[in-house]
């Protein structure tokens, strides 16, 4: 039978706006050590817009650029391939499509090869970025920027701006007052994760983090004795939240990470960690 204290906790949780799907991961959330969260769409709305574009060649004009890029956008789910397409007027067919993993999507559009792509794609393809400084300034700021390249060469920029959910800000203060060390996870690059990382005062960060390596710095920061939640909502999440102590996947994310993941938070809301964790205390007191 399923002691009463927990059944009360489970109309409770569901009250609070969360579901547990493995009850022992629960009973590990009273005494965690740290909290993973996963950047973009968890302690960010995920939902980008066009604030930039910076043309670095005069080959092509703004607007052709951002419909070329848009076409090819139109193949990818990913939140700032939504923010691209918004922004275009129009979109022309798409002849061939290729996400490149963590990095960006390429393909062929109106018989042209493009690419948009991150910054480390471009660093690792030794593609040298013009006004490199005008570029940082701008990341430095919050802003993610991806790169238009055509037949391989690089023709502009485009910056794109998410927003911190307002409720982020809350929930780590109160994560952090409870003694529990905040950390963030993301693909997105250095100073965009140092921007958000600094607003909301997390304790460390991992930026430009493969999608395949995201377990892996789960189990880095369980290497230094701790006991760690990962919260995120998508596919390449479902590793990191499999790996963590305690995995917590956000409802409305992908079906892969709410299946992997031992709670559920039903809305996108980082302050139901916070209940998690006071509900875990008090239902385990309960019981001793
Ligand atoms: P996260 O979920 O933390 O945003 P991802 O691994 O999904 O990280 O993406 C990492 C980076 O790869 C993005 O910040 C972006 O630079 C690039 N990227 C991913 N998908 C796309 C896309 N569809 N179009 C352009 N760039 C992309
Ligand atoms: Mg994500």
């Amino acid at each position: 039978a399923i002691p009463l204290v927990i059944a009360v906790s489970t109309s409770r949780a569901a009250s609070h706006g969360f579901l547990i799907r493995n009850r022992t991961a629960f009973e590990q959330a009273r005494t965690l050590d740290a909290i993973i969260f996963d950047k973009t769409g968890t302690l960010t709305k995920g939902e980008f817009g066009v604030t930039d574009i910076r043309m670095f060649s005069e080959t092509f004009s703004k607007k052709e650029l951002l419909t070329l890029a848009a076409s090819l956008e139109t193949r990818s789910e990913h939140s700032i391939a939504q923010g691209i397409v918004e922004a275009s007027e129009e979109t022309f067919a798409v002849e061939s499509f290729n996400a490149i993993t963590g990095k960006g999507v390429e393909g062929q559009v109106d018989g042209k090869k493009i690419a948009v792509v991150s910054p480390g794609y471009l660093e690792e393809q030794n593609i040298n970025i013009p006004d490199r400084s005008s570029m940082d300034e701008l990341a430095s700021t919050g802003k993610t920027i991806v790169y238009i390249l055509v037949e391989g060469s690089l023709e502009a920029a485009i910056a794109l701006g998410d927003q911190i959910r307002e409720e982020s800000y809350e929930a780590i203060r109160r994560l952090k007052e409870s003694g529990i060390q905040c950390m963030m996870l993301t693909g997105d690059n250095e100073q965009v994760a140092g921007y958000v990382a600094d607003e909301l005062g997390l304790e460390d960060y991992f930026a430009e983090v493969l999608p395949d390596e995201k377990s892996d710095k789960v189990k880095e920061v369980q290497q230094r004795g701790l006991s760690v939640a990962m919260v995120g909502d998508g596919v390449n999440d479902a590793p990191a939240l499999a790996q963590a102590d305690v995995g917590i996947a956000i409802g409305a994310g992908s079906d892969v990470a709410v299946e992997t993941a031992d709670l559920v938070l039903v809305k996108n809301n980082p302050k139901d960690v916070v209940w998690i964790v006071l509900l875990a205390k008090a239902t385990y007191r309960k019981m001793i």
